[in-house]
C-alpha cells in the first residue's frame, strides 16, 4: 500500500480524498494556488506545497511543478481527483516515468476513451449499445448527407474531441444539416484545435443514464448499478440520483452485466463510468469517463462501498475488495449540486461566506471544503458542495432533501440551494418523470 498519496485538485473533492486515505493510514499532501492558501485541504493535509499563481493552467494543471511537489515531499502516488489532470493520459505516463503511481486507469485506457471516435467504436466492439450514426469520422458534406440520409433526421453533428457539450450541432432536416456541419467543425476546432467531427441519430426525450464499474486490471470487473442525472443545465448535471427512477431490477441488472462484462474484455483498471442516453427502453453509449465522478457520492450511499478506498487500494495492485454478488443496491439517494451561483440567473457568486450551517442527522452527508468565513476564490468553478440525503425509498428521500435544504444556511453570497427548493415542488420532479431537456424547459418557462 501507498504510505503518500499527493492529491493534484482543491475543493470538496481534495477533501474527499484526504478523508478517504486517512481512513487507510495514509499521509497526505495537499498542493494549492496562492488563491487557495486558506483552503480546507491544505489545513486538513499532513502537508502541503504552493504550486503556482491563481490561474489553473499555471498551478493545478502545472505538470512539472506537481512532479516537484511529489518529488520534495516523497509521495509515491497521486490522486487527480476529477476534471483538471484526471483524464490526462500524458500525466498518466509522465508520473510513472519518475516511478510515482497514478491512482486511476492506465494512460493507454485513458486515451482509448478520450478520442470520441474511438471510445464509441470501442464500445461497439465490446458489446455495449450505442447509438446510431457514422462508422467513425465524417469528412465532408457529402459524407454527412449519405450517413443523416442512412439513419434518418434529426442528426447530431458532434465533435470527436468533444467534451462539455461543445462542438455540437443538431439537424432537423437535410436543409438545417450544411450549417450544423460546418458550425459544429469550426466550433471543435476553436475549441479543442481538432475540427473532426462524427454523425449520431439525435435522440429528443432521452434520461442520461450512467453505470458506475470498477475494474482492478487483474481480469476482475463489477458493476455498482447506476446514477440518473437527467437533470440539466447546459450539459452540466445539477442533481444526480442512484437509482434511476426509470429502470427495474431486470434492466440495472441488464445494462450492468453488459458494462462489467466489457471492462473484463478491456482488463480495465480502476473506477469508470460509462454514460448512456436511454430512451424507449433502450440504451445508446455517448461516452466513458475514467475518473471518479462528481457524483459518486450517490452511488457509495446506496451500495456502502467507498469508491475513492477501492481506488487507492487498486491503484496500489490490489484486487478488487467486491465481487458481483456482494454488490447490493439498498435504498435510494439523491445528491445536489449546491454552487456558488445566482438560482435564477446562475452567474457566479463568488465571495465571502459570513455565516455558515450545514445540515445534519439522519441520512444526510455534505460534501463541501466551505468553512465559516472562507472567501469562495473567482478563479474556479462554482461547484461549493454537494449535499447527499439517502433513505429506504425515493419518497423518503425527497422529504429528507427538502428538510435538509430548510435546514441549510450560506449567508453572504448567493448559492443554488433556492432553486432545488422550487423542483421539489414539481409533480413531475416528485414523480422521476423528467428527461434531459426537463430542466431547461422548466427554466424557459419562468
Ligand atoms: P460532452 O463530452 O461534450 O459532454 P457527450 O457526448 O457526453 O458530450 O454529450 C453531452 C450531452 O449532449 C448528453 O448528456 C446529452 O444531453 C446530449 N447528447 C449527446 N449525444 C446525443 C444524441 N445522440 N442525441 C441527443 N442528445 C445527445
Amino acid at each position: 500500500m501507498f504510505e503518500k498519496v499527493l492529491i493534484a485538485n482543491r475543493g470538496e473533492i481534495a477533501l474527499r480524498i484526504l478523508r478517504a486515505c486517512k481512513e487507510l493510514g495514509i499521509s497526505t499532501v495537499a498542493v494549492h494556488s496562492t488563491a487557495d492558501e486558506a483552503a480546507m485541504h491544505v489545513r486538513l493535509a499532513d502537508e502541503s506545497v504552493c504550486i503556482g499563481p491563481p490561474p489553473a493552467s499555471e498551478s493545478y494543471l502545472n505538470i512539472p511543478a506537481i512532479i516537484s511537489a511529489c518529488e520534495i515531499t516523497g509521495a509515491d502516488a497521486v490522486h487527480p481527483g476529477y476534471g483538471f489532470l484526471s483524464e490526462n493520459a500524458r500525466f498518466a505516463e509522465i508520473l510513472e516515468e519518475h516511478g510515482i503511481a497514478f491512482i486511476g486507469p492506465t494512460a493507454e485506457h485513458i486515451r482509448l476513451m478520450g478520442d470520441k471516435v474511438t471510445a464509441k467504436k470501442t464500445a461497439a466492439e465490446l458489446g455495449i449499445p450505442v447509438v446510431p450514426g457514422s462508422d467513425g469520422a465524417v469528412e465532408t458534406l457529402a459524407e454527412a448527407r449519405k450517413v443523416a440520409e442512412d439513419i434518418g433526421f434529426p442528426v447530431l453533428v458532434k465533435a470527436s474531441a468533444g467534451g462539455g457539450g461543445r462542438g455540437m450541432k443538431v439537424a432537423h432536416d437535410a436543409s438545417e444539416l450544411e450549417e450544423a456541419f460546418h458550425t459544429a467543425r469550426s466550433e471543435a476546432a476553436a475549441a479543442f484545435g481538432n475540427d473532426e467531427v462524427y454523425i449520431e441519430k439525435y435522440l429528443g426525450h432521452p434520461r442520461h443514464i450512467e453505470v458506475q464499474v470498477f475494474g482492478d486490471g487483474q481480469g476482475n470487473a463489477v458493476h455498482l448499478g447506476e446514477r440518473d442525472c437527467s437533470l440539466q443545465r447546459r450539459h452540466q448535471k445539477v442533481w444526480e440520483e442512484a437509482p434511476s427512477p426509470a429502470l427495474n431490477a431486470e434492466q440495472r441488472e441488464q445494462i450492468g452485466h453488459t458494462v462489467a462484462e466489457a471492462m473484463r474484455k478491456l482488463n480495465y483498471r480502476g473506477a469508470g463510468t460509462v454514460e448512456f442516453l436511454y430512451e424507449n427502453g433502450e440504451f445508446y453509449f455517448i461516452e466513458m469517463n475514467t475518473r471518479l465522478q462528481v457524483e459518486h457520492p450517490v452511488t457509495e450511499q446506496v451500495t456502502g462501498f467507498d469508491l475513492v478506498q477501492e481506488q487507492i487500494r487498486v491503484a496500489a495492485g490490489m484486487p478488487l475488495s467486491m465481487r458481483q454478488e456482494d454488490v447490493r443496491i439498498l435504498g435510494h439517494a439523491i445528491e445536489v449540486r449546491i454552487n456558488a451561483e445566482d438560482p435564477a440567473t446562475f452567474t457566479p457568486s463568488p465571495g465571502k461566506v459570513t455565516h455558515l450551517h450545514v445540515p445534519g442527522g439522519l441520512g444526510v452527508r455534505v460534501d463541501s471544503h466551505v468553512y465559516g468565513e472562507y472567501v469562495i476564490p473567482p478563479y474556479y468553478d462554482s461547484l461549493i458542495g454537494k449535499l447527499i440525503v439517502f433513505g429506504k425509498n425515493r419518497n423518503e428521500c425527497l422529504m429528507r432533501l427538502r428538510r435538509a435544504l430548510d435546514e441549510y444556511v450560506i449567508d453572504g453570497i448567493k448559492t443554488t440551494i433556492p432553486l432545488f427548493e422550487r423542483l421539489l415542488r414539481e409533480p413531475d420532479i416528485q414523480n422521476g418523470l423528467y428527461d434531459i431537456h426537463w430542466l431547461e424547459n422548466w427554466l424557459d418557462r419562468d
